[in-house]
């Protein structure tokens, strides 16, 4: 993100409400390069920051008013009374830095309202976490004006809060950690249980490497009811066998648990995978630290997608083209990232290859009558900062 953008982010706050923000502040959306539906599973993740980013400009106010607005959709200025914060009231985009607010002060923190102009570039509704960067956006800007000395994992915690009562959404803690922490240039490998965390550097570009996002611009309709049927079959999973959470079974225990589980196969396929994907997670670590060839991750991601696909079958026509594509132009690894059923790919491929990759997933795109994809490249860039 650069000074540019700043500038015009405050400039259109100074627009908006009269006066110069007492600062600017940037949170990032975040693909996962391995681990995914774990985190309600108590398991493991390793999402990194994408240099898309949603700014803020903010000002404090004392008098109990919370003034929104965002350059991205056409609404004006909302004006809300922060004693007024009601979970669930609010089905507007507004719920979101709102919720992050409504967080910070049931947990006790001394809020007493804020001016709050925003800008993102973070694609909305890819799967690329753009609920999470306006989330925690608007928390470090308030941590810091209200000097409130939280840690960026006790924001992520606070901005789940937002997104799961505030707004509504079931979502797991990976999201908001990954937006507060992450570093430029490293993956965050992150447990989900007690939230320790650990940079690994990534850095695809000195092995001559490239990570492509492939956004489908899809969303099928079904994708909310069937990540609650997902994590209730989770917890059923768990339940049967007498553990907090999934993440409690070890992988080489998994046939035995399986075997277990008898004849309920729908709950063993999501216990296979989430069982396997945490120990994919712990490999994909091993060989980033081991200093090896990083090209070895890449048969890790695949079959991570093919248990999405076949075990938790959380995947689509769109997303499978995207991998299948890939792969047979060369890719050195590809799978769904993200809740699925639609949202966004990543590919991992050699720098030569990106251009003959790319226009093979446009084309398969255009042959399979599915809407043209946006691809990008994905730098492992910085987490939530203060910009001005
Ligand atoms: P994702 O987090 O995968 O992008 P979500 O459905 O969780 O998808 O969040 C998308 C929602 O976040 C949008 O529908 C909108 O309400 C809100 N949102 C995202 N970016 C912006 C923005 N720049 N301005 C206002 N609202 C935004
Ligand atoms: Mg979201």
């Amino acid at each position: 993100m650069s000074e540019a953008v700043a500038e015009t982010v405050a400039a259109r706050f100074s627009e908006l409400y009269g006066a110069e923000p007492h600062g600017v502040w940037a949170a990032p959306g975040r693909v996962n390069l391995i681990g995914e539906h774990t985190d309600y599973n108590d398991g493991f993740v390793m999402p990194f920051a994408l240099p898309h980013t949603a700014v803020a400009a903010v000002s404090r106010r004392e008098d109990g008013v919370l003034r929104l607005h965002s350059a991205d959709v056409r609404d004006g200025v909302s004006e809300l009374r922060l004693d007024d914060l009601t979970p669930e009231s609010d089905k507007n985009w507004t719920a979101y830095p709102a919720g992050a607010v409504w967080a910070l002060r049931e947990a006790g923190h001394a809020v007493t309202g804020a001016d709050i102009h925003l800008a993102s570039t973070v694609p909305s509704g890819a799967g690329l976490s753009s609920s999470a960067a306006l989330e925690v956006v608007v928390a470090l800007a308030l941590n810091d004006l209200f000097s409130l000395g939280l840690r960026g994992w006790q924001l992520a915690r606070l901005c789940q809060r937002a997104e799961n009562v505030y707004v509504g959404a079931p979502v797991g803690i990976m999201d908001q950690t990954a937006s507060a922490c992450c570093e430029a240039g490293h993956a965050l490998f992150l447990d989900t249980r007690d939230l320790s965390q650990k940079q690994i550097p990534f850095d695809l570009a000195a092995e001559g490497m490239r990570l492509l996002v492939v956004d489908t611009q899809v969303k099928h309709s079904h994708s909310e009811g069937e990540y609650g049927k997902r994590r209730a079959g989770c917890e059923k999973g768990a339940a049967l066998l007498g553990v907090n959470a999934l993440r409690d079974i070890a992988y080489d225990d998994l046939d035995a648990a399986l075997a277990r589980l008898g004849d309920d196969e729908e709950v063993r396929r999501l216990v296979r995978h989430v069982v396997t994907e945490d120990e994919r997670v712990e490999r994909v670590v091993s060989l980033l630290e081991s200093g090896d060839d990083t090209r070895a991750i890449g048969p890790i991601l695949v079959e991570g997608h093919t248990s999405l696909r076949d075990d938790f079958r959380i995947s689509c026509p769109e997303l499978d083209l995207v991998v299948d594509t890939a792969l047979a132009s060369g890719a050195l690894g590809a799978r769904m990232t993200g809740g699925g059923f639609g949202g966004s790919a990543i590919v991992l491929a050699e720098e030569t290859d990106v251009d003959a990759i790319t226009k093979a997933v446009t084309e398969a795109f255009a042959a399979a009558g599915f809407t043209t994809p946006r691809v990008f490249e994905a730098v492992p860039s910085a987490g939530a900062r203060r910009v001005r």
